[in-house]
């Protein structure tokens, strides 16, 4: 579904990745976990092809085999990408019904069902109460289902995820744990920034380990859960 083959980036003259390869399948959950500032929120942006705003990128990225390196952020949304940004990205002055219905429908992608309003309403009930406040008076778990929401009603096939879990409360980490494994039990591939790695070794069927912008280790589920403890001191958690 996704292949990464020596992704390269860089903030002026400052490489923030090195070399970056990798690949996601269909139908996985896969997690990049590293510590701050190892590269995963610029590795997700270089996905989506937004990093051309901050500096250069050599590599190449594909989709589904097409290779989309040289493709706009829309472009790309097109053949099937959805991007969840960390810090939201919601619009401030529209309604949480508007912010979900801004979201455009990827055409002829051959993946899963857009969802549709009512679906997300059914799946995100904080959502339907609050549908006419505006977006950015929601707390903080509410606004991380609402660009969830707002993803999964374009019909993308793989989502990237900045960490969609930080500073929520345990019960909204669950939640976001049980709608991921039922989005990708509908079709959609994952691709997630995780801190949390006791989240991420619950969710997730492999995971690469980011560090100073290389990939330093690439490990299985029963791998994480064997050193989840060395991993979270790694990490500073
Ligand atoms: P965090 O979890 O803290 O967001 P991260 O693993 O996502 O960390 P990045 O945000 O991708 O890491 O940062 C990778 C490197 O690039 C860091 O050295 C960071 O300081 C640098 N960097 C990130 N954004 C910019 C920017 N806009 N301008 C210059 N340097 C940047």
């Amino acid at each position: 579904m996704l292949r990464v083959d020596g992704l390269s980036a860089w903030y002026g003259e400052a490489q923030a990745l090195r070399e970056v390869s990798m690949r996601v399948d269909e139908g996985e959950i896969v997690t990049l976990v590293g510590r701050n500032g190892a590269g995963k929120t610029t590795l997700l942006r270089c996905l989506m092809g937004l990093h051309g705003a901050y500096g250069r990128t050599t590599g190449t990225i594909s989709v589904s085999g097409d290779d989309v390196t040289g493709l706009p952020p829309h472009a790309r949304a097109r053949r099937g990408l959805g991007y969840v940004p960390d810090d939201r990205g919601i619009y401030a002055t529209l309604s949480v019904e508007e912010n979900l219905t801004l979201a455009p429908v990827v055409k002829g992608g051959g993946g899963p069902e857009p969802w549709s309003l009512e679906r997300v309403y059914e799946t995100f009930p904080h959502l339907r109460e609050r549908r006419r406040s505006p977006g950015t008076t929601l707390s903080g778990g509410e606004q991380q289902m609402l660009v969830l929401a707002r993803v999964l009603r374009t019909g993308a096939r793989l989502l990237l995820c900045d960490e969609p879990t930080e500073g929520l409360s345990p019960l909204f980490v669950q939640r976001i744990g049980e709608i991921l494994r039922e989005v990708r039990a509908a079709g959609t591939t994952v691709l997630l920034v995780e801190q949390n790695v006791h989240f991420a070794a619950a969710v997730a069927d492999r995971h690469y380990l980011l560090a100073e912008g290389r990939i330093v280790e690439s490990l299985d589920r029963d791998q994480v859960r064997e050193r989840e403890h060395q991993l979270l001191e790694y990490l500073g958690i």
